[in-house]
């Protein structure tokens, strides 16, 4: 039996099973704003072309009007100054888009702060406690963000000093950056903190890891499905030439 054979056994009598991380991807999907001076992308909508009518009497269909950075979407090196020369999503080997998933958990912390910054010390434990990052990994931080991403007030949690979501601090962008995983996935709307504007580089951690040639993943989902090691990442962007990031269909292959 080759190790194809076993995965489709498995998936056929459910010992392995595919999650799907992906957001709802509609005109209401939460995208993000930056305050003025700066210019935004756009959020979602459908087009119709024909819908079993005149212009279309036997097929429906729509022209999709978006942003790269809508939805659950992997930002590309190409999307960050410090990544500029590199892989735009369209370059990226599919190879690097699949690995093992390493999820932490800060649920808890981040009900208690939204602000909450992962460190280089909760990576040394997770690494103290389970053994090295596997090479290739996705890792991705569990915060439950994901529960407003039907409310895009909640989803933002705005004041006057901006969005207050949670991150990671220029030390842990940096520790990220110099490890083997081939990026970092959230639930938020993107990779860094809603305060990242404010630390030193601003938004560390599109600076240090685009710059390094790995990639985020956002606004997943569904991560309470998803166990702390042993699964695998598949994300599916679209290969737009030149693009900076895309929209993308997330699965995990989950043991039962
Ligand atoms: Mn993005």
């Amino acid at each position: 039996m080759t190790v194809i054979d076993s995965l489709l056994a498995a998936l056929a009598t459910g010992e392995v099973e595919i999650i799907d991380l992906t957001a709802p991807l509609s005109p209401d999907t939460p995208v993000l704003q930056l305050p003025s001076p700066f210019a935004n992308t756009i959020p979602l909508s459908l087009e119709k072309v024909s819908d079993f009518d005149a212009d279309g009497p036997f097929w429906g269909w729509n022209n999709i009007h978006t942003g790269e950075h809508t939805g659950t979407h992997l930002d590309a090196p190409a999307h960050w100054v410090t990544g500029r020369d590199g892989h735009t999503v369209d370059t990226i080997p599919p190879s690097r888009l699949v690995g093992p998933a390493v999820v932490l958990d800060f649920t808890a912390e981040v009900a208690e702060d939204p602000d909450f910054l992962l460190e280089p010390e909760h990576f040394e434990k997770h690494v103290a406690d389970n053994g090295p990052l596997p090479d290739g990994a996705w890792l991705v931080f569990r915060t439950g963000w994901s529960r407003f991403n039907r409310d895009a007030v909640a989803f933002a949690n705005a004041d006057g000093d901006g969005p207050h979501t949670p991150g990671v601090s220029a030390e842990g962008a940096q520790w990220l950056a110099a490890s083997g995983i081939t990026g970092f996935a959230v639930e938020t709307v993107g990779v860094d903190a809603g305060q990242a504007g404010g630390l030193e580089p601003p938004f560390p951690v599109h600076h240090f890891l685009l710059g390094a040639d790995k990639f985020g993943l956002t606004q997943l989902q569904n991560l309470d499905r998803v166990p702390a090691t042993g699964a695998v990442i598949v994300a599916s962007p679209l290969p737009i030439v030149g693009g900076t990031g895309s929209p993308a269909r997330v699965f995990a292959i989950v043991p039962a």
